[in-house]
């Protein structure tokens, strides 16, 4: 497990993205199709740690071989500049399209993997976004990483079940949905009982496409989650 924190420092991180960045005017209305210019954020080096939502007065330039240098502007501290390396110069905060862009044409360097990119169907949207970035920079789509969408549990208005939404108090508890959806250590019996049935939904879900491409809603989460493990299932 890699946190994009962890990732964002690495050599290999950095360097795919010092490698795109000559090509990155190829990709920029698949990365950022309203606007067509792919953010990118670094934080103000002082103490408030501050970078500008929009970036609107972000600017980059690949400086050298192997460099680039990042300018912007802190409203508390005016401007300032960074150098990004393989090795260093600051957080690398970029958007969602462009940092998932990176990430895979990063896990795609290394030769003889069979890489797969896991994500909730939420994510297959975007993923066509992805696709149209890599080919953009000069990929194929042979060399595109395989992709496993994962089913999307939804409340029953049909949107996706926010866990961090309604942590943060923006959206209310769904009619059927449970805390320990949300918080695992709510659930209400032992440990060893919940991840009995998480196997046991587990298993049922890859027992068939059927099962696997599809949404489920908060309330038949909870049915499921609540079959004693072993139990025949329709
Ligand atoms: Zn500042």
């Amino acid at each position: 497990m890699e946190t994009y924190s962890q990732q964002q420092a690495t050599g290999l991180f950095r360097e795919t993205w010092l490698r795109v960045l000559p090509r990155l005017d190829a990709a920029s209305l698949w990365l950022a199709p309203s606007t067509g210019v792919p953010h990118l954020r670094v934080p103000c080096p002082h103490s408030c740690g501050w970078a500008e939502k929009y970036a609107q007065r972000t600017r980059v330039e690949l400086a050298g071989r192997g460099f680039a240098r990042v300018s912007a502007v802190c409203l508390h501290h005016g401007p300032y500049a960074a150098t990004i390396t393989p090795t260093g110069g600051g957080y690398l905060d970029l958007a969602t399209l462009y940092r998932n862009m990176v990430k895979e044409l990063a896990a795609l360097a290394e030769a003889d993997v069979l890489q797969v990119m896991v994500k909730g169907t939420d994510w297959m949207p975007g993923s066509l976004l992805v696709d149209g970035a890599l080919q953009a920079v000069g990929l194929t789509r042979g060399q595109l990483p395989a992709r496993l969408f994962c089913p999307m549990i939804v409340a029953e208005t049909g949107a996706k079940l926010s866990k961090s939404l309604i942590r943060s108090g923006e959206a209310a508890l769904p009619a059927g949905a449970e805390p320990w959806m949300l918080d695992t250590r709510k659930w209400p019996g032992t440990v060893g009982e919940f991840a009995d049935r998480l196997l046991n939904l587990a298993g049922l879900l890859l027992s068939h496409p059927r099962h696997f491409f599809r949404s489920y809603s908060a309330a038949e989460l909870s049915r499921l989650m609540s079959l004693p493990a072993g139990s025949p299932t329709t």
